[in-house]
């Protein structure tokens, strides 16, 4: 059992990871940059220790700082969240070199599946299908055409580093490829200290389902059911929800046995989500995230498990409290990401006072947010305020209660995207099934 965890991240999740531990007796230790000093997961950590200043690379990407202060609180363990350090090998390396123990796989398994091209080589050796592209990482552009003419336009020039729906060309011939291809390089240089890039074929609006996994140190996976991840602007994701509607049990059973045989393949422990992108009845896996993520809420509320708990329980050492046979989905749930952002100004960000605040709540309705009346939103970091969680016996129900949930909101002092998101789930598509990641594009809603 850990006794006291740091945590190397802000917000929201880091709110969601304390309030875990406090139920397990965990201590919790939190960190934050001079930006933070008022945040909520600061006021509700048992301890809360200075880590650098505002910009990120001086804080919460400081790992020298992260674990001097891990050190001087006497923590036995970390938790890297979302973001900053969750997939940075060398970090979780670090950690287990000063006798902390990192709350997630091993600096391995998040090599193999944090670099996209290698995890697509590892997935493809495990029989797990990838999307058509390139098998290893393209120099040039007249490769690149080369390769394109076999795999078929249009295609997406991916960054091997990239994350967060950056790092992504698309190519609809071979002119556009040899102009966009030494700009995906120098962008992926630039962005994430990587120039390597591969070749995708690029679907015409599939969706993204994703697999939420379990894992202990023993060779255990357990499979948490799935999400649609479909309804996203600029490839970064807007509405999630559990289960996947619409798809064929075939089609899920075949999903969830892949994601488990790729969490084999490395040898995974702790939560991960195996993302897969389907159409036409197929799938191809798109990548591993090898972290807690943003929208492991929805999975919670179905499978009535804490996935953070099952965090801390593989990370301590334990063997996984469940058994594939006790995971049963029940209901629906959504949840809808609200960013302080401007939609009518193109999404721009919008941090600042939040001047009023009602957040919603009720029957069927988890808010998992560190924002509060007063509380001023620092520029420096994502803008992402607060996830309005919801779940109903049917999808109807669950559209109806996050409809409700948002009317209910109220945030003032900063623009917010609960209106936009309120359009989204009321759209005649959304309440069919009718999307893909195509949707805004299909439909554009006007703000
Ligand atoms: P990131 O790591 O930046 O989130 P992903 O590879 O997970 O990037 O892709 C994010 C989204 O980008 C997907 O959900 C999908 O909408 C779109 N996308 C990525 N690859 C493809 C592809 N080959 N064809 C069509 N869409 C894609």
């Amino acid at each position: 059992m850990l006794k006291k965890v740091l945590i190397a991240n802000r917000g929201e999740i880091a709110v969601r990871i304390i309030r875990t531990c406090r139920e397990m007796g965990i201590r919790t230790v939190a960190v934050y940059s001079t930006a933070d000093r008022t945040a909520l997961h600061v006021r509700l950590a048992d301890e809360a220790w200075c880590i650098g200043a505002a910009p990120a690379a001086a804080s919460y990407l400081n790992q020298a700082a992260l674990l001097a202060a891990a050190r001087a609180a006497g923590a036995d363990a970390v938790h890297p969240g979302y973001g900053f350090l969750a997939e940075n090998a060398d970090f979780a390396e670090l950690c287990a070199q000063q006798g902390l123990i990192f709350i997630g796989p091993s600096p391995e398994a998040i090599r193999r599946m944090g670099d996209k091209d290698t995890a697509r080589q590892t997935m493809l050796q495990a029989g797990v299908p990838v999307v058509p592209g390139t098998d290893h990482l393209i120099e040039t552009a007249e490769e690149a055409a080369s390769e394109a003419r076999r795999i078929g336009y249009p295609v997406l020039v991916k960054a091997t580093a990239g994350g967060g729906g950056k790092g992504m060309k698309e190519a609809a011939d071979e002119n556009e490829l040899r102009r966009v291809f030494p700009q995906a390089r120098q962008e992926a240089a630039a962005a994430f200290g990587d120039s390597g890039v591969y070749l995708e074929k690029y679907l015409q609006n599939p969706r993204h389902i994703e697999v939420q996994l379990a894992a202990d140190n023993y060779g255990h996976v357990v499979c948490l059911s799935n999400r649609d991840c479909s309804v996203q602007r600029r490839h970064q994701k807007l509405v999630e929800e559990a289960p996947a509607a619409h798809i064929s049990d075939s089609l899920r059973h075949r999903m969830e046995q892949a994601a488990v045989a790729a969490a084999q393949a490395v040898q995974y422990s702790g939560a991960g989500t195996v993302e897969f992108l389907v159409e036409y009845n197929k799938f191809y896996f798109l990548e591993m995230n090898t972290r807690v993520q943003v929208e492991h809420p929805v999975t919670e509320w179905v499978t009535g498990v804490d996935i953070v708990a099952l965090q801390l329980m593989a990370a301590a050492g334990d063997t996984l409290p469940l058994l594939p046979k006790d995971i049963r989905v029940h209901g629906c749930a959504l949840e809808c990401r609200i960013n302080a952002e401007d939609p009518a100004k193109n999404f721009l960000p919008s941090p600042g006072t939040i001047t009023r605040c009602r957040l919603p709540g009720g029957f069927g309705v988890r808010v998992d947010s560190a924002a509060y009346p007063g509380y001023t939103i620092p520029p420096y970091y994502d803008s992402l305020i607060a996830k309005i969680i919801v779940w109903g016996r049917t999808r109807e129900e669950a559209i109806r209660r996050m409809q409700r949930a948002l009317g209910e909101m109220e945030i003032a002092g900063v623009q917010t995207t609960a209106a936009f998101q309120l359009a989204v789930i009321s759209h005649p598509a959304f309440i069919q099934g009718d999307f893909d990641t195509g949707f805004l594009t299909k439909h554009p809603l006007e703000f």
